[in-house]
């Protein structure tokens, strides 16, 4: 049979100013129709295990559309309706089915739920008769337009996304078996009005390890998928909250009670996840370089992991009053990298880091700064999900300021493990502090460097004190805003 496959994968932040356009997506990975191929977002995603899975069948692959994301702002206006046109293109009578690797909190401009625009044009193309299959980010913000457009669906459960592959080839088999007409697939979905920062959705720990083991056990009891999602906190909309999506076999009542049961636990554990520690930044930054060379500062309100710009100047700030040496951080300031870049290596520049005003995260912070190196290409991630993926700097430049190296860039790029820092030269093993901007995802792309870490708890788009954001169209009542009686 012929399968059409696409991938759409962004996770967006609500408070995070701005959009992102189609060249920020076009400067990371980009492809259309014949540009995939299986490993086209590499060897370990979704998109890789699915089209194993369905090669292996003897199935016809029909590559529509793939695009990854870093996280980041929602998309820009007229963005969204090109890459449903992309992943429609070689849509048409003679599709069996589809699978698509979709992230599932995506935010635009122009609509509130894009994942759940694709997926109704899909079925509007397809009928209602042709399976549709997507695997989640377990982050995903499942929204009632994306379950009724759907056959079934699955995620990841491990945190870091270490299961992205497994997560594909569970979707592709069951797109397999519905097309052989061996499984009937129901969905049901169960919700709890919670919401929880993501630094405890760690799954080698308890309780984010026990409650993702508890899919495992719904389908060794036969359900045919079970997806626990405890969903990315900071899109500000309607239906946000965690959730559970099972897929069954004909028995919707079967489905129902296993993702009622699994979201029960999930539920009985909410005040665990607040939880975390999280250091203020000043000390988070001693407790890192009291520690053993080097240590890992992952900037909780800076996690471009979670959708922030990268514009923070809380660690450089805080490096600066402490007079520490050898840190090593980034932020994005296009501005700033400009002025390095014409200042040339070698050269003593002033830059004004950050564009805030006095009290922001991104605070405009003036310093004297010697340029070591210059840059402007891609960057490639080392993280073992990530391995390969690609997204641009622009104008980049690594600035040394009393003790403190600085990456300054000017497009948004991740900094789950030590690729941005390499790519201008520098060597991460030879600092004291290495700042991350993620919460979790950090831990699996720096392991080869150091297990040391601590979370320093500053603001900005993803901070973990999320009473501190500025909520207006989340649903009421939601813990931890409001004391819930469920
Ligand atoms: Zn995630």
């Amino acid at each position: 049979m012929r399968v059409l496959v696409g991938a759409f994968s962004m996770e967006s932040n609500t408070f995070a100013p701005g959009a992102t356009t189609l060249d920020d997506l076009r400067a990371q990975m980009f492809g259309v129709g014949s540009d995939l191929h299986r490993d086209f977002l590499g060897a370990e995603s979704e998109l890789a295990g699915a089209w194993s899975v369905l090669d292996a069948s003897g199935h016809e692959i029909v590559p529509s559309f793939a695009a990854w994301s870093g996280p980041g702002r929602p998309l820009a206006p007229g963005v969204l309706p090109e890459i449903v046109r992309l992943v429609l293109a070689p849509c048409d009578d003679t599709i069996d089915g589809a699978y698509l690797m979709l992230h599932g909190a995506c935010v635009a401009h122009d609509a509130d739920d894009p994942e759940g625009v694709i997926l109704d044009a899909l079925r509007e193309q397809l009928g209602p008769d042709r399976p549709i299959v997507v695997s989640l980010d377990c982050h995903a913000n499942l929204t009632r337009r994306m379950v009724a457009a759907a056959d079934a669906f699955t995620a990841y459960r491990t945190c870091p996304h270490i299961d992205t592959r497994r997560t594909g080839e569970q979707a592709a088999r069951i797109l397999c078996d519905i097309l052989a007409g061996s499984i009937r697939p129901v969905i049901a979905v169960a919700t709890r009005p919670m919401i929880t920062p993501p630094e405890l959705h760690d799954s080698t720990r308890d309780p984010f390890r026990r409650l993702m083991a508890l899919n495992d056990e719904a389908e060794a009891d036969g359900l045919v998928a079970s997806a626990l999602l405890p969903v990315q906190p900071w899109v500000d909309l309607p239906e946000l909250s965690w959730k559970c999506v099972v897929t069954a076999d004909g028995d919707a009542a079967a489905a129902q009670r296993a993702a009622e049961w699994i979201m029960d636990e999930a539920w009985s554990e909410r005040e665990v996840f607040l939880g975390g520690v999280r250091l203020p930044v000043d000390d988070a930054l001693a407790t890192a370089l009291a520690q053993a060379s080097p240590c890992v500062v992952a900037d909780a309100g800076d996690a471009t992991n979670g959708g922030s710009i990268g514009d923070s100047t809380e660690l450089l700030r805080a490096s600066l009053r402490a007079g520490a040496q050898a840190v090593l951080l980034s932020i994005r300031d296009a501005g700033a990298a400009q002025a390095a870049t014409r200042a040339g290596e070698g050269a003593t520049v002033e830059l004004m880091l950050g564009s805030g005003e006095p009290g922001a995260y991104n605070e405009r912070t003036n310093v004297t700064a010697t340029v070591k190196r210059l840059f402007d290409g891609d960057v490639v991630y080392t993280h073992p999900v990530n391995r390969g993926y690609r997204a641009a700097t622009g104008q980049a430049a690594l600035v040394s300021v009393d003790g403190v190296d600085a990456v300054v860039h000017s497009l948004s790029v991740g900094v789950i493990d030590p690729a941005l820092y390499e790519a201008l030269g520098a060597d991460p093993s030879a600092y004291a502090v290495l700042q991350a901007k993620s919460h979790i995802s950090f831990k699996a792309g720096f392991a080869h460097l150091t297990d040391r870490s601590v979370v320093a708890d500053t603001p900005g788009p993803t901070t973990c004190n999320l009473p501190t954001l500025p909520y207006s169209r989340r649903p009421r009542p939601l813990y931890p805003f409001e004391d819930v009686d469920y």
